[in-house]
């Protein structure tokens, strides 16, 4: 397979070429093309596999096919750590960096001033840590009616450290009719669960 059967856009495919990535791993392969068609997926892939790409890349592809809402995320991308979601942030950057889609990263241990002040300019990807994301949206900084893409990268550590009933909330508070992308190193039965109630027909892709 090459990146250019996959249907990314061709901004996308600039970026990827330029990072040097020359084939796409297992899970991009599997996991690309479906969520470019707008499907639902469930990867099962550990880090190290190229997971973050394979929802990043048809992530940026989708919302730079759409069309931009004024001053509404448009996609939310949850990861368990701050490491995982600043590691997604600057992945973002380097794929989306022929599109104008802009991010902004929501993490602990930094001031809400800043990102308070990126969410009011308008972004179109938020990349959040479960925590801060509920803080942003109690505080009512955050409307996430207008996601149309929700990830949660790395679910398993997500259970682990006791994130699965922020994880339904933040579902209940995006569309119904959003698209998920749904990624975790194993499949435990709270897990499954999660899958069953919150992802729509998925793909399920295993590496
Ligand atoms: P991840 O599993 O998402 O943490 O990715 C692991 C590493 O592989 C990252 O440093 C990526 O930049 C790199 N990577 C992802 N996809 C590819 C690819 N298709 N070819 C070469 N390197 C890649």
């Amino acid at each position: 397979t090459k990146f250019s059967d996959l249907k990314l856009h061709t901004k996308v495919l600039k970026a990827i070429d330029e990072a040097g990535y020359t084939e796409p791993t297992p899970i991009q392969a599997g996991a690309i093309p479906h969520a470019c068609e707008g499907r639902d997926v469930l990867g099962i892939a550990q880090t190290g596999t190229g997971k973050t790409a394979s929802f990043t890349l048809p992530m940026i592809t989708l919302l730079n096919r759409g069309r931009a809402r004024a001053r509404m995320p448009r996609s939310l991308v949850l990861a368990p750590t701050r490491e995982l979601a600043a590691q997604v942030a600057e992945n973002f950057d380097t794929y989306a960096k022929y599109t104008k889609l802009t991010k902004a990263l929501l993490i602990g241990g930094v001031s809400f001033k800043e990102q308070d002040a990126l969410i009011d300019r308008g972004v179109d990807v938020l990349i959040a840590t479960p925590g801060r994301l509920l803080d942003h949206f109690e505080r009512g900084k955050l409307l996430l009616t207008g996601v149309q893409i929700m990830v949660v990268d790395e679910a398993d550590r997500m259970l682990d450290m006791g994130f699965i009933p922020d994880i339904e909330r933040i579902f209940q508070l995006t569309p119904f009719t959003r698209q998920t992308l749904f990624f975790s190193a194993t499949m435990a039965p709270e897990i499954e669960r999660i899958t069953n109630t919150f992802l729509s027909n998925p793909q399920r892709v295993e590496v």
